[in-house]
């Protein structure tokens, strides 16, 4: 097993161990609480969970956090440490944005895709496991509709939105099967809305009818 392997055991078995822990900063919590009260206190939550995204390829966007303070740390505990525990809050919390707006019908719900490498080294697509969750409670079926099909430079890397466009422009194809259908697509941050953006155009241009997006964290 690769070091990198054992972590990932060790901090199943730890999670596993002790399910009560503070999602942001491991503090012991008395019951299932997600967060313990200090961190609680520091969860940034959007007052409107609508995200401006005019002129987009969304009907509507939505995101419940900012993306700053405890959950931004439960987000970093989920993808960089496993803590899968963090995403069963964060997609609850996005399905209960998605249920305040006014949303179209909608017939299923997939996610802004890795590359294969990353997926292998990482072993999870949080994105992926997130969009599972939301449509479960959604009742809908969650479909891989889009691939990756070329590397493309972490985006948080790139400081502004022209770079960030032209960092995932056609990085994305649509699988067969997505004419005619409403998809909701998630993602876990919406920062320019570069990826989320080019992903629905890939969508709409393989002939989905409508498309929402959600994510638990919009910077802003
Ligand atoms: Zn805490």
């Amino acid at each position: 097993m690769s070091q990198n392997r054992i972590a990932a055991v060790l901090r199943r078995v730890d999670a596993a161990l002790f399910p009560n822990r503070c999602l942001a900063f491991r503090a012991m919590l008395p019951n299932r609480l997600w967060f313990c009260q200090s961190c609680d206190k520091k969860l940034a939550r959007r007052p409107d969970p609508r995200i401006a995204a005019e002129g987009g390829p969304f009907v509507c966007c939505v995101a419940p956090f900012r993306y700053r303070g405890a959950g931004r740390s439960a987000l970093l505990a989920y993808k960089f440490q496993n803590r899968h525990a963090a995403a069963a809050f964060l997609a609850a919390e996005t399905v209960a944005a998605l249920e305040k707006q006014p949303l179209p019908a909608l017939d299923c719900v997939c996610w802004t895709p890795m590359r294969y490498a990353k997926y292998r080294k990482r072993g999870y697509n949080q994105s992926c496991l997130l969009a599972r969750r939301v449509a479960k409670s959604l009742g809908l079926p969650s479909l891989p509709l889009l691939r990756k099909t070329r590397r493309t430079e972490t985006q948080s890397k790139l400081l502004d939105e022209t770079a960030r466009r032209a960092n995932v422009d056609g990085a994305y194809r649509a699988a067969k099967g997505v004419g005619g259908k409403r998809i909701l697509l998630i993602d876990d941050v919406w920062t320019t809305g570069a990826t989320a953006r080019e992903c629905g155009w890939t969508l709409l241009e393989a002939g989905a009818a409508e498309l929402v997006f959600a994510s638990p964290f919009a910077r802003d």
